[in-house]
Parts: C-alpha cells; sequence; structure tokens
C-alpha cells in the first residue's frame, strides 16, 4: 500500500474519478483514488438515471452541462474509452397551461445562451415519442442537443482514462480520518494505515460530510432517498427516443435496455440521517420504494398508457444528497490547508461530474478553480447549516419541487 502521495481522492464514485481524471489531463502526478469498496462507482452512481440536461436555472450550471456533452461527446476519440452518451435529445412535456408559460421562459433562456430549444407539434411529440398518448398533453418542447449516459459506464470510463494517465486507485481501502497539523492537510488515516499527501479531496458522496465532520466542518448537506425503476424490454421504441420530463407530475423517463427506465421526485420526500446510521451503512441497506414507483407509474400511465401492462424488471434507489437551494457544495474546507470537500449532488451529479472534476482539479493545480463558485461555497448557509431540522425541512422542499414552476422562475 502507498504510504505517501501528492494527492489523495477520498471516494470512488463517478465525482472522485472525474476529479483524478483532470487532474491527470492537467499533467498532476502522484494522483491516489481510495474506494472503501472492492469495485469503483458502485453505491450512488450507478444507480442514476444519467440524464444530461441543458435546462438550467443558472448560467454556470448551463455552462457546466453543456462542458458534460463535450467532454462525453470527444471522450473515446480523446481517450479510447466510451462514457456512453446517447444524444437523443430532451422532450420537456406540459400538461397545464401554466407549464406551457413556465417553458416558454426556459427557451427565451436557453435562446440567450445559445441553446437549442423549440416548441414541438403534438405530431413530432408522437414521432418522437411514439408511445406517449399526445392527446392528453397540453404541448412541450424539444433539446436536441441533450442526452443521456449510462452512469456506471461513465465511471469506469473516466477511470481507464486516469489509469492510462497514471492514476492510481486504491480499492478495499476505507479511510477514517484525517492528520492535520497547524492547519495543514498531512494525509489520511485508513483502516489500513496512515497515508502522507500535500493536498485531500472527500468526493464521498452522501458520506462526505460525516467525515468532513471528523475535522469540526459543517456543511449543509441533506441525504434524501431517490428512486428509478426500469421495465422489462417492449417493442416500439425508436432508437432516436429522447429522454422524456413530465415535470408537472414530477416523474422523467427514458429508454433503457429496450425498456422504460422512469424516475420520480416524490411529494413526501424521505431522508435518511447518516449520522444516526451505522458507519457501514450503504446504499444496498436502503429499502426498496415499490410503493413510491407504482406511485410514479400511476402519475405516468395516463399519457405512456404503455407503462400499464410492463412488468418492472427493476428497481434503483440511492440517497442523492441535497443542500436547501439545490447547489453543490464544493470548495475548500475552511481551516485546513489543502482539504476539500465535495457533496451536495442535488440529483445532478452525472451530469455535472465533468464540470466538477475539472473545478477541484484547477483548484489544486492552480488555487483557482477557473471560475467564480460562490454559489457552491460551504459558507453559504451560515450557521444554519447546523441546524440539523431546518436542513432536513429546507432540503426536502428543495426536492419535492423539483420540478417545480416556481423554482424555475
Ligand atoms: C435514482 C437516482 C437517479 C439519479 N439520476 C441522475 C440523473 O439522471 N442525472 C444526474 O446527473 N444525476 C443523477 N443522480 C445523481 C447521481 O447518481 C449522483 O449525483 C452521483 O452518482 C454522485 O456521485 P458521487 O461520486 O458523489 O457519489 P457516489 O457514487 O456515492 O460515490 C462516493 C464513493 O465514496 C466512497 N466512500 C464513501 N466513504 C468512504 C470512505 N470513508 N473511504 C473510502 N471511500 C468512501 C463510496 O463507497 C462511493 O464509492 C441520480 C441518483 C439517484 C439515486
Amino acid at each position: 500500500m502507498a504510504q505517501q502521495t501528492e494527492i489523495i481522492i477520498v471516494g470512488g464514485g463517478i465525482w472522485g474519478l472525474s476529479t483524478a481524471y483532470h487532474l491527470a489531463k492537467f499533467g498532476q502526478k502522484g494522483v491516489l483514488v481510495l474506494e472503501r469498496n472492492d469495485e469503483i462507482a458502485v453505491e450512488t452512481t450507478p444507480q442514476a438515471a444519467g440524464l444530461v440536461g441543458q435546462i438550467r436555472p443558472s448560467v454556470t450550471m448551463l455552462q457546466a452541462i453543456r462542458y458534460a456533452l463535450e467532454l462525453f461527446s470527444q471522450f473515446p476519440k480523446e481517450t479510447g474509452h466510451d462514457a456512453g452518451l446517447r444524444q437523443t435529445g430532451s422532450l420537456m412535456v406540459a400538461l397545464t397551461p401554466e407549464r406551457m408559460e413556465a417553458y416558454a421562459r426556459q427557451i427565451e433562456r436557453s435562446h440567450l445562451n445559445g441553446i437549442e430549444a423549440d416548441f414541438v407539434s403534438h405530431a413530432e411529440m408522437a414521432r418522437l415519442a411514439p408511445t406517449l398518448d399526445v392527446t392528453q398533453i397540453e404541448g412541450g418542447y424539444f433539446v436536441p442537443n441533450d442526452g443521456y449516459v449510462d452512469p456506471q459506464q461513465c465511471a469506469r470510463a473516466y477511470a481507464a482514462a486516469a489509469r492510462d494517465l497514471g492514476v492510481q486507485i486504491q480499492l478495499n481501502t476505507p479511510v477514517t480520518g484525517f492528520r492535520q497539523r497547524n492547519g495543514e492537510i498531512l494525509g489520511v488515516e485508513t483502516e489500513n494505515g496512515f497515508i502522507a499527501s500535500s493536498h485531500v479531496v472527500i468526493t464521498a458522496g452522501p458520506w462526505g460530510a460525516r467525515l468532513a465532520k471528523g475535522v469540526g466542518m459543517t456543511t449543509a448537506a441533506q441525504p434524501i432517498r431517490h428512486q428509478r425503476a426500469r421495465t422489462a424490454p417492449t417493442p416500439g421504441i425508436p432508437d432516436h427516443h429522447p429522454a422524456v420530463r413530465v415535470t408537472d407530475v414530477s416523474c422523467y423517463l427514458r429508454p433503457d435496455k429496450g425498456g422504460y427506465l422512469y424516475g420520480f421526485f416524490e411529494p413526501t420526500p424521505v431522508s435518511i440521517n447518516l449520522e444516526a446510521m451505522p458507519a457501514d451503512f450503504r446504499t444496498r441497506d436502503i429499502e426498496p420504494p415499490v410503493e413510491v414507483m407504482a406511485e410514479a407509474q400511476r402519475r405516468l400511465a395516463p399519457i405512456f398508457p404503455i407503462l400499464k401492462n410492463l412488468e418492472i424488471a427493476e428497481y434503483r434507489h440511492g440517497m442523492t444528497t441535497f443542500a436547501p437551494d439545490g447547489a453543490y457544495l464544493i470548495g475548500p474546507v475552511l481551516g485546513i490547508d489543502r482539504l476539500y470537500l465535495a457533496t451536495g449532488c442535488a440529483a445532478l451529479g452525472i451530469a455535472g461530474s465533468p464540470a466538477i472534476g475539472r473545478w477541484l482539479a484547477r483548484w489544486i493545480i492552480d488555487g483557482d478553480p477557473g471560475e467564480d463558485l460562490v454559489v457552491f461555497s460551504h459558507q453559504r448557509f451560515g450557521t444554519r447549516a447546523a441546524d440539523p431540522e431546518w436542513l432536513r425541512q429546507e432540503s426536502e422542499q428543495f426536492y419535492a419541487n423539483y420540478y417545480g414552476i416556481e423554482s424555475d422562475k
């Protein structure tokens, strides 16, 4: 086992792997990823739907997603590894006139930011998604350059590309704490001993905030269960089928393995208090949300009647980590030089992974992420971040209104 290195990344999910890849791509040597499991990317990352959509309320995020599409599409050529991008667009469906008005605002904003997005006719919606019953919907718009990836394939592609550039990935190595002296990070304690390093990045997903608490850091990250299901295969789903967001019922849907994958932001979110859980609490310990997905099916079936007849082949669920404003929590750990924490993925961590990896790599190498990331600062909520009840309520409210009209004004 390594005893000393330049940069340690704690956590081999998609954020840690993208960070490792970007560091190595920018020429950094001595990058070591420590993952506690015997495989990379087996916690939150493989649960995801992998949607990569450019319609975002903030310009920072919009540019981040644009970078994701660029990186994922270039990845095979640049690295020889396929991130698995399917760029078949997003179809945004409206069930009410109010939603159509909100969509008009989104389209206007998209055009101002150079994103192709336009209302489409009912006939065109039926061509794009032939199982959609367009008689049940008010209207919709299409974003042709959006896409989706297979999240695990994407994470493995980052890992392979990072390894090619000299990054080491050490499995079965749980990090138990951090060593510091006079406000400077010295390295990490693991179950297998101490490893010295001059920089440490915590990308431990929902477990990151708890780890950072060990060095006195409080951030406003609330783990909330999130879920999706995949149906059995069915004929009639064309290759060009886009990802469909039915925001009025808080659901999304896309093709997967010959069937449909659909996800749901439930109105009564289920928070998970990781601090009260045993230290080895994992994604697999979360109860499968069968009832919640039955509700999602009830909501989608009026417009996708095919779902009534398709059996569920697989449930997936994990913890997405939310800040009260739904923005990431990324940056230096105050008071400890060269220690960074990135969490608060807000169910957008696959799509955001390229930008997050690039920001963190730049921060470490140049001392600056290359963009103004004050919107993601750990300190932005002040002392309220330490109030668990406030944090839970606000973050759940954000989650429940994820596709809310108000949250996108
Ligand atoms: C159902 C569902 C659907 C989603 N859909 C989308 C989507 O469509 N688009 C999108 O962009 N995002 C989506 N997401 C969110 C996305 O999955 C996450 O944002 C992303 O996977 C976060 O990656 P991560 O690397 O931060 O976390 P993780 O994948 O959880 O990785 C963290 C890693 O850290 C390791 N670790 C933790 N503690 C330690 C320790 N002490 N020592 C060593 N290693 C440690 C863990 O074992 C794990 O491998 C979805 C999530 C869910 C649950």
